[in-house]
């Protein structure tokens, strides 16, 4: 038994399911999850002492891979001062003022403490703003696990969503509107169905919570269109894609002006933090200043500001994400050369920082459809031929990946090296 599997024996006896979030538990893959004792650069490293070269970079804030140093120094120094006052700090200012500077978008921003946070708060206010309760997301995007967001499509297109979890009142998820990702024919007819109810669209504008699917051209710019023709509040959801698609995030990389942007993960250098902003005009409606409520103890943390802070500071840097970009594409290109030569019907997608691929004889994938039905049992064995070559992939075929500033030429070379192996096994 390796140390892992006995520590996962263990887990289960006092948290379901043996971890503190599902996709952890490797339900997606089959097998034993890894836990990990310490993470450096571009490697994690398990309870057995076994290293990984790491694509999931705890689920994307790790852009500058792990535990950086100037990071890791900015939190020390900020521990110095106390861990928390719930009172506000001039740190937040300089918070607020750079994203303000990086996303021209966002004109007032308010912080929270996670992504699912940031959304749900968005909606929040996106519905007060408007006074309409419908709101409208895309199949197969994630938005976090806020009541409203966490509902599925009802049979059939242009329905009610119906919830997707026991514990939402059906009556919650009625007002959640579901149409497919990339079909903005889909958009057009929901909006005349529900015509002057639909308060918000909320979208990840590059799809990683599907595997990675990007928009294609013209769908965000049709979005666009659509929301401000019928003044719904078009909400970017860059929990994933913010500050790492592009500096400016997807909006950026897109061209496309959201109204409001929620932001996760990366603002928060590896530190629990979430954010939602936008319009000044909208923002101006969560309280105290406006009457729609929202609030936190911890929101504004000031040791997870000076990690954000930093991380963002260090991200800035001219080029960095163009470098990212080209990390991703070898990547993908590698992966596709080595399947091709292998025989294995493979194809794959990347933005920026994050990438995908797909078990799959389609030319590219760009909707949800598609990437369920791809080869999942292909996945499952690749996951697992790649995680005994020392490579850790996001542990579901739904997953996007992401690469960091650490990922070396060499250890991209490696991986695909890696990837050929595996692919010559399955
Ligand atoms: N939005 C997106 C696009 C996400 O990927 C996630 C989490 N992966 C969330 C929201 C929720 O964030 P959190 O897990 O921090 O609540």
């Amino acid at each position: 038994m390796t140390i892992s599997q006995d520590l996962f024996k263990r887990a289960q006896d006092s948290i379901p399911g043996g971890v503190n979030s599902p996709v952890r538990a490797f339900n997606g893959v089959g097998g034993t999850p890894l836990f990990i004792t310490k993470a450096e650069g571009v490697h994690t490293f398990d309870a057995d002492g076994k290293q990984y070269i790491d694509y999931v970079g705890s689920w994307g804030p790790m852009i500058l891979g792990h535990n950086h140093p100037e990071i890791k120094q900015a939190v020390l120094a900020a521990v110095e001062n106390g861990l928390s006052y719930g009172a506000p700090t001039e740190t937040e200012i300089l918070m607020a003022e750079k994203v303000k500077a990086l996303v021209p978008s966002i004109e007032k921003v308010r912080m929270v403490s996670s992504g699912t946070e940031a959304t749900m708060s968005a909606i929040r206010l996106a519905r007060g703003y408007t006074g309409r309760d419908k709101i409208l997301k895309f199949e197969g995007c994630y938005h976090g696990h806020a009541d409203s967001l966490l509902v599925k499509a009802g049979s059939g297109a242009l329905t009610m969503g119906v919830p997707n979890s026991p514990g939402i009142p059906a009556d919650f998820a009625k007002h959640t509107l579901t149409v497919s990702f990339n079909n903005l024919d889909e958009v057009k007819a929901i909006f005349d169905q529900y015509k002057d109810q639909i308060a918000c669209v909320i979208i990840e504008p590059v799809a990683g919570n599907m595997n990675c699917i990007p928009p294609v051209e013209g769908f965000l710019e049709g979005l666009r269109e659509v929301c401000t023709d019928n003044q719904s509040v078009l909400i970017f959801d860059e929990v994933m894609t913010g500050f790492r698609v592009a500096l400016g995030g997807a909006q950026q990389y897109y061209n496309i002006t959201p109204d409001l942007t929620c932001l996760g993960k990366v603002i928060g250098g590896g530190m629990p933090v979430g954010a939602f902003g936008g319009k000044k005009e909208i923002m101006d409606y969560i309280a105290p200043v406006g009457p729609v409520y929202q609030a936190g103890t911890l929101s504004g943390n000031p040791i997870a500001m000076a990690a954000g802070l930093k991380a963002l500071e260090l991200l800035s840097k001219e080029g960095l994400h163009a470098e990212l970009e080209a990390k991703s594409k070898a990547l993908c290109e590698g992966f596709q050369a080595a399947a091709d030569e292998a025989g294995i019907a493979l194809t794959t997608n990347y933005a920026g920082g994050m990438f995908g691929f797909f078990f799959t004889d389609a030319k590219k994938v760009t909707s949800y459809q598609q990437a369920t039905e791809c080869d999942l049992e292909r996945f499952k064995k690749f996951f697992h031929l790649m995680l005994d070559e020392g490579i850790y992939l996001a542990p579901s075929a739904f997953e996007a990946g992401f690469v960091s500033t650490m990922h070396s030429d060499e250890e991209i070379a490696n991986t695909i090296d890696a990837a050929k192996r595996a692919f010559a096994k399955l």
